[in-house]
C-alpha cells in the first residue's frame, strides 16, 4: 500500500499551495496532499491507492510512453495536461513531474506538482471565440472594414505637439501636405472581402499598404477631423465623405472610426464604410424633383392645391370592404357621403396663385377640408372626381363653379391629378383655372345665339303666317262667299235647300284644303324628306345627351341613362330622330325649370317592349301636364310658354308619324312627364 510521507514532512506537505502526487511508475496514487484534494474535490483516502490517470481523466498532450521515456532520460517532464475534477469540470493544469530513482537507478516513484490554469484558460477560450465570432462580423458585413495601425500617425502628432502646434485643426488646414503624409503614415493591416469588392480590387494582396490612394483628396478634411477626434478621447467618429476605387474612380461614403480606448492605446483602429453613392444618388434626384415640383407648384399661373387625401383613402376602403364597387350607385343612396368625402380632403397647401383666385390674404385661410370652396347644391364636379379616385383614375377635370373664401363664385375648370401611387401615399393635385370669363363669354354666346334663334323663328313664323294667309285666304274667303250665299239661299221664303246643301258641300270641300295646306306647311318645316339608315338607337340617344351636357349641367339636373343592353337596329334619320330627342329632352328641362323643381332629374330610357317596337321614353320631375291640356299638345301652337311656338311636339310627331312609329304624352306616377315613342321593330312589328 501507498504511505504518505514521514510525519516530520507531512506538515509542510499539505501547506505547500501546489497539488502534489506522488505516484508509482504505474500511476498508482501514494500521496496526496491537501491542495490536490481541493483542487480534484477527491480527499485523500479516496485518492489513495487509485490509478492517477483513471480518477483525473487526464488527457495527456503526448502518449504516455513518450513521456515516461523522457522521465526516464532525463529525470523530468512538464506539460500541460486536461483533467476533470469529482464534479467533472474541466481543469487545466501545468504539471511537473520527477522521478525518484532506487539504489540501482530503477524508476521508484514520480512526484508531481500541479498548477491550475483553468480560470486563465477559460477565459483564453471565451476570448477566441469573441474574436472567432468578430472576424466572422467582420466578413460578413456588408460593409467595408479596415483594421488599421497608426502608431505612426501617433509619433507624428507627438512631434508636433513637441514643435509647440497647438491648434491642430487650423494646423492640418493649413498644410494638406501633413494630412497627406498621416494617411501614408497609417497603414493597413487587414480589410474585408466587401472592401475588396467596394474598392474593386483584385484581391487582398493588391491592396497598398497605406489609405492614402484611397481617400479622395477632397476628403482631407474628413480624415483630420477623424484624426482629432482620435486624440480629443472621442469614442467615434462618423462622417460622409468622398473616396476613391484603385482605378481612381471617385464615390460617396459613410466613414466611421471607432476608437475602442485600449485598441488605440495599441496604435489600431477599425474603420467601416458603406458605399452611399447610390442613396445619395437618389436623394439628390428627390430633392431635384422636388426642387422642380416645387418651383412648377408656385409658377404656374393656374391655382394649385395640394391636398392630403389619406383620410378619403381610408372612406374608400372601407366602402371597398363593404363590398362597394360602384361609388356612383353608392352616393345615389348615400348623398350625405359627398360631404364626408369632402371633409376628408385636406389642403395642405397651395400656390400664390391659388390666393388671389380662391381671394385669400393669407395661405392659411385656404387649408384645412376642401368643403368650403363647394357651393351646397352642386357638387357634381366634385362628385364625378371622387367617383374617378375610387376608379383609380389618374385624373379629372370638369367645369364647375366654386365659392371663394371671401364669398364671390368663381366658374373654374377644376381638374384633378393623382397617379394612382400619388394617391395611395394619400397626395393629390387639384387644379383650378378660372374661366369665369370664358363662361361669361359664353353665355353670351349663347344668349345671342338663343335670341338670333328666337328671331329666326318669329320670322320663320312670320313667313308661315304669310304663306298662311296667303293660302288659306283663298279656301277661307270662298268659304265666306259660300256661307252668305247659304244664307241667302235659305232666307228666302221658300228656303232653296238644294242650293244650300250644295254650297255647304262647297264650304267642307275649302274647309278640307284650307286643313291640307295647314299639314303642307307642318310638313314644310320638317324642311326635307327623311333619309332612312340603320341605327343604333342607344347610341343616338348617348350623342343627343352629349350635345345637352352643358344645359344639363345648367340646370343642375341629374340624369340617368337606362339603356338596353342589346336593341334592335331600327330604320330612320339621324338628324331627325334626333331632334326628336333633343326636343323632348329640352321640353322636360324647360318644363322643371319653369316650375322651379329643386330636384331636377330626368330619366331616359330604352327598351324592346313585348309587340317587338322599339320604345323610347322621357321620364322628368316638372310639373306633369295637367288634365285640361293632354290631347292637346300636339296641337300646332299649342303652347304654356311666354315665348313658346308650340310647334316642337307636332314637328316631333310628324317625324315619328314618318317613321311609321307613334308618340304620346302622358304623367309618371308621383309626378312628372312622361313622353315615349315607340319605332317598328327589325320585322316590321
Ligand atoms: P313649346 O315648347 O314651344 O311650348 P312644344 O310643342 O314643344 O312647344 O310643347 C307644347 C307644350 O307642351 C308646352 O308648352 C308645354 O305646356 C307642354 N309640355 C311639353 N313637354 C312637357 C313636359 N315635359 N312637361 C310638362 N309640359 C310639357
Amino acid at each position: 500500500m501507498s504511505e504518505q510521507p514521514q510525519s516530520g514532512t507531512a506538515q509542510w506537505f499539505d501547506l505547500v499551495q501546489e497539488s502534489i502526487v506522488v505516484r508509482d511508475p504505474d500511476g498508482c496514487i501514494l500521496a496526496w496532499n491537501q491542495t490536490s484534494a481541493q483542487l480534484y474535490g477527491h480527499a485523500r483516502e479516496q485518492a489513495l491507492g487509485q490509478n492517477e490517470t483513471e480518477l483525473l481523466g487526464s488527457q495527456y498532450p503526448q502518449p504516455a510512453g513518450e513521456i515516461d521515456a523522457a522521465l526516464r532520460e532525463t529525470g523530468t517532464w512538464r506539460g500541460e495536461v486536461l483533467r476533470r475534477d469529482a464534479t467533472g469540470r474541466e481543469l487545466y493544469i501545468d504539471l511537473r513531474c520527477s522521478l525518484l530513482r532506487d539504489a540501482t537507478g530503477a524508476p521508484l516513484q514520480v512526484v508531481e506538482t500541479g498548477r491550475d490554469l483553468s480560470e486563465q484558460r477559460h477565459t483564453e477560450r471565451a476570448l477566441r471565440h469573441s474574436e472567432y465570432r468578430y472576424r466572422n462580423l467582420f466578413q460578413a458585413m456588408a460593409a467595408s472594414f479596415w483594421e488599421l495601425d497608426f502608431s505612426a500617425v501617433g509619433a507624428m502628432l507627438q512631434r508636433l505637439r513637441k514643435a509647440g502646434v497647438t491648434d491642430l485643426r487650423a494646423h492640418f488646414a493649413a498644410n494638406p501636405a501633413l494630412v497627406r503624409e498621416m494617411m501614408r503614415a497609417t497603414r493597413i493591416l487587414d480589410v474585408n472581402e466587401e472592401t475588396v469588392t467596394l474598392f474593386g480590387l483584385g484581391d487582398r494582396s493588391g491592396l497598398m499598404d497605406s489609405v492614402e490612394p484611397f481617400w479622395a483628396e477632397s476628403s482631407n478634411h474628413t480624415y483630420a477631423e477623424s484624426v482629432i477626434a482620435a486624440v480629443t478621447g472621442q469614442p467615434h467618429y462618423v462622417s460622409e465623405t468622398r473616396l476613391r476605387r484603385i482605378d481612381g474612380s471617385e464615390f460617396d461614403g459613410l466613414f466611421t472610426a471607432c476608437f475602442a480606448p485600449e485598441a488605440v492605446g495599441r496604435g489600431k483602429l477599425l474603420i467601416g464604410v458603406i458605399d452611399i453613392s447610390e442613396r445619395k444618388q437618389a436623394y439628390a434626384e428627390l430633392e431635384r424633383s422636388e426642387s422642380r415640383y416645387r418651383n412648377l407648384f408656385q409658377a404656374m399661373a393656374v391655382s394649385f392645391l395640394q391636398l392630403e387625401s389619406s383620410g378619403l383613402n381610408r372612406l374608400f376602403e372601407e366602402l371597398r370592404a363593404q363590398g362597394v364597387t360602384d361609388l356612383h350607385a353608392y352616393i345615389d343612396q348615400h348623398p350625405e357621403f359627398l360631404k364626408k368625402a369632402m371633409d376628408a380632403s385636406i389642403v395642405i397647401d397651395v400656390n400664390e396663385r391659388s390666393l388671389k383666385l380662391l381671394g385669400a390674404k393669407d395661405r392659411s385661410e385656404l387649408l384645412g377640408p376642401v368643403t368650403q370652396f363647394w357651393i351646397p347644391g352642386q357638387y357634381e364636379a366634385f362628385r364625378g372626381s371622387i367617383e374617378a379616385g375610387f376608379r383609380r383614375e389618374a385624373g379629372f377635370q370638369a367645369e364647375t363653379r366654386k365659392r371663394t373664401v371671401d364669398g364671390r363664385e368663381i366658374d373654374v375648370l377644376f381638374f384633378v391629378t393623382a397617379p394612382p401611387d400619388m394617391r395611395d401615399r394619400g397626395i393629390v393635385l387639384v387644379g383650378n383655372i378660372d374661366i369665369s370669363e370664358q363662361v361669361a363669354a359664353r353665355s353670351a354666346l349663347r344668349q345671342m345665339q338663343a335670341e338670333l334663334a328666337h328671331a329666326g323663328r318669329v320670322t320663320m313664323l312670320g313667313e308661315l303666317t304669310a304663306s298662311i294667309a296667303h293660302e288659306v285666304n283663298q279656301p277661307l274667303a270662298a268659304i265666306t262667299t259660300n256661307g252668305e250665299a247659304g244664307l241667302r239661299w235659305l232666307g228666302r221664303a221658300v228656303p232653296d235647300v238644294d242650293e244650300a246643301r250644295t254650297l255647304m258641300q262647297r264650304i267642307i270641300a275649302d274647309a278640307r284644303r284650307a286643313a291640307e295646306i295647314i299639314s303642307r306647311i307642318r310638313a314644310m318645316s320638317l324642311r326635307r324628306a327623311p333619309e332612312p339608315a340603320p341605327l343604333a338607337l342607344n347610341a343616338l340617344v348617348q350623342e343627343a345627351v352629349q350635345f345637352l351636357q352643358h344645359e344639363l349641367q345648367a340646370q343642375h339636373a341629374q340624369l340617368r341613362l337606362r339603356l338596353a343592353p342589346v336593341l334592335p337596329v331600327v330604320q330612320g334619320d339621324r338628324v331627325q330622330l334626333q331632334q326628336v330627342i333633343v326636343n323632348l329632352v329640352v321640353n322636360a328641362l324647360q318644363a322643371m325649370a319653369h316650375a322651379g323643381s329643386p330636384q331636377r332629374e330626368l330619366q331616359i330610357e330604352t327598351r324592346l317592349n313585348a309587340d317587338g317596337e322599339i320604345e323610347l321614353v322621357v321620364l322628368d320631375s316638372g310639373p306633369g301636364i295637367p288634365e285640361e291640356h293632354q290631347g292637346r299638345l300636339f296641337e300646332s301652337f299649342f303652347s304654356t310658354k311666354p315665348n313658346g311656338m308650340g310647334l316642337g311636339l307636332p314637328v316631333c310627331r310628324s317625324i315619328i308619324e314618318a317613321h311609321s312609329g307613334r308618340i304620346s304624352a302622358g304623367n309618371r306616377e308621383g309626378g312628372g312627364a312622361r313622353f315615349a315613342m315607340v319605332l317598328p321593330g327589325p320585322d316590321g312589328a
